[in-house]
């Protein structure tokens, strides 16, 4: 029998803040967008009793709350915060699956005995978040990652409630179907209509029922209405799935040349950092985020992996170029994976080009490194006068923790 571990952090966001900021304790605070459209993404609990709800404008939220203090996201703080609070998981478990920014998944199956059982797990892991960070979160245990989410939501805050085999069927009798994780409201209005309100009648609904109105998740819906669940942790195999980099600009930027000082800013950065490690990928990603919190990330293939920065940074250019921007820049990462590690530096590249670049590149990167970051770069870079402090790597984890230098 699989023991999972389901971690949630309560109102992760405007309590990374209120820990930060000792003012804002025990007061209503709600983590809003930098744009002037933005809507509340987070609220604390102090909030949440005066109805405030996530996706409400400043308007909706302050009509409700008069007193409500705004606080402007910043997702490098919290994602700082999460990679810190990965560490305390993996302290219990190798098997371990960040599934958010604010939840992760523990597989404490054959680690549980070693530590006096899942609940002493949970404990010890709450007591140490909240010294830590000064944060409250719940734990969810159960036999399955489904039930073990649905034990924390239920918690909820500061909670800890394990769902044991023989408590799952009354558990789950009277709850409503919305409740289980991955059951929806427009999938909850489908189930109604056939008269389904519940997990326990969902369970016990005629599989060719849903199976006529939903195809084959119908078998799927009725197995989470008996609390089953086969999807196993998604754990990320060791070593660096990726180098990444990523930099939050001093002043938001749209002009070409802006763009392209910080992508070969960033290029060079990965790159070096590749090397170091005699990593080479061949997908290049790179991720932007607007003015307004909007972000996303295209990525593109390359024939040959490579750890050159001029490679990594000429790919990114291709990629940025490829993409209508909408709105002005207020992030910029860039990231290498695919990655292998590279050859042999003392085997001669076959091609004269190659080994005059491989060197040039080994010359650069001694400098550096004797020298400090950027005391020989690139003249486009040189040329750019402002020089960007904020850097982050990207926030999940397993990203480069390995050979973060
Ligand atoms: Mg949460």
């Amino acid at each position: 029998m699989n023991i999972i571990l389901c971690i949630d952090m309560d109102a992760f966001f405007a309590s990374v803040e209120q820990q930060a900021n000792p003012k804002l304790r025990g007061k209503p605070v709600a983590v809003i967008g930098s744009g002037h459209r933005t809507v509340v993404t987070t609220r604390s609990y102090e909030a949440r009793k005066f109805g405030v709800k996530t996706g409400m404008n400043v308007y909706e939220a302050k009509k409700l709350c008069p007193h409500i203090i705004f606080v402007v996201g910043d997702n490098d703080k919290y994602a700082h915060t999460c990679r810190e609070l990965s560490e305390i998981y993996t302290a219990f478990t190798p098997d371990v699956e960040i599934y958010s920014i604010d939840e992760a998944f523990l597989d404490v199956t054959t680690t549980h005995h070693l530590f006096g059982g899942p609940e002493a797990i949970g404990l010890e892991i709450k007591k140490k978040v909240k010294s830590k960070f000064g944060i409250n979160c719940t734990v969810g245990i159960a036999t399955n990652i489904l039930l073990a989410k649905l034990a924390s939501d239920i918690s909820k805050p500061d909670g800890l409630r394990w769902i044991k085999p023989g408590d799952t069927s009354s558990v789950l009798e009277n709850l409503a179907v919305e409740e289980l994780w991955g059951i929806g409201r427009k999938l909850a209005e489908k189930l109604d209509l056939l008269g389904i309100k519940t997990c326990g009648e969902l369970g016990n609904a005629p599989a060719s029922l849903l199976r006529s109105k939903f195809g084959i998740t119908g078998e799927a819906l009725k197995m989470m209405g008996q609390g089953i669940c086969h999807r196993p942790l998604i754990v990320k195999e060791s070593g660096p799935k990726s180098v990444g980099h990523s930099m939050t600009l001093p002043y938001d930027i749209w002009k070409e040349k802006d763009i392209e000082a910080y992508t070969l800013k960033l290029s060079e950065m990965v790159g070096r950092r590749a090397r170091k490690y005699r990593l080479t990928g061949n997908v290049i990603c790179v991720t932007l985020r607007y003015k307004s919190f909007e972000t996303f990330s295209r990525q593109s293939k390359i024939k040959q992996r490579t750890g050159d920065t001029h490679e990594i940074y000429n790919t990114a250019m291709k990629i940025i170029k490829g993409i209508k921007l909408r709105d002005s820049i207020r992030l910029i990462g860039v990231s290498l994976s695919g990655l292998a590690e590279s050859e042999n530096p003392e085997q001669l590249p076959l091609i004269q080009e190659y080994a005059r670049k491989r060197d040039l590149l080994k010359a650069m990167d001694h400098i550096n490194d004797r020298f400090g970051d950027f005391t020989i770069s690139w003249a486009r870079y040189m040329l750019h006068r402002s020089r960007p402090a904020v850097i982050s790597p990207a926030w999940r984890p397993q990203g480069i923790r390995r050979t973060t230098v």
